[in-house]
């Protein structure tokens, strides 16, 4: 069976998901597009998709089973909420939404629907080392987790195009799910640090210092750089009571020339994680034919949405700033436990 799927938001990321659903997936169908800039989604539409000119009559379309959101985060919630309307499994780009308020509206709409349709673009719960990551870590074998670090480093962000929030509000929510789900744990309080500011990132507050609490009393610290220049670098390190496990260098050939012996890093996110979107695809496809959802859920985009928030906070009084969530609906229950594969 062949899932039609339409995809909403054809920039940078929309892009690359309509080549991985046309050209590298199979049993999916891109039969419908959208952007806010109808002529750019009619430029990049693939062959017999049909280019609506509203993200509401792409989704309440009879054509379209499921739906792909990579529009920008402001637009999610309404989006999302006539995905659920229409009972239509749906692919949601990170972040869910941009308040912790517009998060309560989804779930409470989930919720009131009775079965998981969203699924959030967390992808790095599909990476491959991240999965042997957790592996070790839900094997017991090391102890007990201690502490977790995670570095987060670009080359570049598009000038203009954030404002100084955004290693907070768009890139740290990464860093807050994947602490969540390979420490089966729940962030409680953030404090920032912001230490000198890199001349290469303008108005960014770049790099910026997170710790994250987490319920056990484990403790998360994040280094944000995202001008960092030479590549981009994701680290990740879990110290537990009889050992430290951590993710690899990535296999890239070993080149000894006159400026020495050195490996290639990855340019951007499309490079690193390319098997993790494939693979975070192939399972949303297969239980969206199915009619529902897997993976990173509402809940936990809600979850990553509080902890930006309460990072800008931190990070605008220098204070610790404590995370209240409402009551875990039962829907949500097996979310976070989700196994590594
Ligand atoms: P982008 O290049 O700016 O593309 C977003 C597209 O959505 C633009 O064409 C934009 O049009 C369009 N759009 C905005 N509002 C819309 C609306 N209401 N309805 C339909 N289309 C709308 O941004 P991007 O880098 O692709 O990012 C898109 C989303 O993916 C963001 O939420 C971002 O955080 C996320 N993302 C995730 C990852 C990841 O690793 N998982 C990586 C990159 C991006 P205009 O340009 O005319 O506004």
């Amino acid at each position: 069976m062949t899932l039609k799927v339409g995809v909403i938001g054809t920039g940078m990321i929309g892009q690359d998901h309509i080549r991985r659903l046309t050209k590298v997936l199979s049993g999916v169908d891109v039969v419908a597009v959208n952007d806010i800039d109808v002529k750019r989604a009619a430029s990049v539409a693939p062959g017999g998709a049909v280019v609506f000119e509203t993200a509401g009559d792409l989704i309440r379309s009879e054509t379209v089973e499921a739906v792909v959101i990579c529009s920008w985060g402001p637009a999610h919630e309404a989006q999302l909420l006539d995905c659920i309307a229409a009972g239509k499994p749906v692919f949601c780009e990170k972040p869910l939404v941009t308040t912790a308020a517009a998060a309560r509206r989804v779930i409470e709409a989930e919720v009131a629907f009775g079965r998981r349709l969203i699924q959030v673009g967390f992808m790095r719960r599909f990476d491959g080392d991240y999965r042997r990551l957790k592996a070790v870590i839900d094997s017991g074998s090391l102890g007990t987790p201690l502490t977790y670090r995670s570095v987060h480093r670009n080359a570049s962000v598009p000038a203009g195009l954030y404002t100084s929030d955004m290693p907070l509000n768009d890139t740290l929510v990464h860093d807050a799910d994947i602490s969540r789900w390979l420490l089966s744990d729940e962030v409680k309080g953030v404090e920032v640090r912001l230490p000198r500011r890199s001349s290469r990132g303008g108005d960014l507050r770049d790099p910026t210092l997170v710790l994250l609490h987490l319920a056990s009393g484990a403790l998360v610290d994040v280094e944000i750089s995202v001008n960092i220049a030479y590549g981009y670098d994701i680290r990740g390190e879990v110290s537990c009571e009889n050992g430290v496990a951590s993710l690899p260098e990535r296999p890239s050939a070993v080149i000894r020339d006159q400026h020495g012996v050195r490996q290639r890093v990855p340019e951007d996110w499309r490079e690193r994680f390319i098997d993790a979107y494939d693979q975070e695809f192939r399972e949303w496809i297969a239980a969206a034919g199915q009619g529902t959802t897997t993976g990173p859920s509402t809940w936990d985009g809600y979850a990553a949405t509080l902890v930006a928030d309460a990072a800008l906070r931190a990070a605008e009084t220098g204070a610790f700033q404590p995370i209240t969530m409402v009551a875990k609906p039962g829907l949500y229950d097996t979310a976070i436990a989700q196994a590594a594969e």
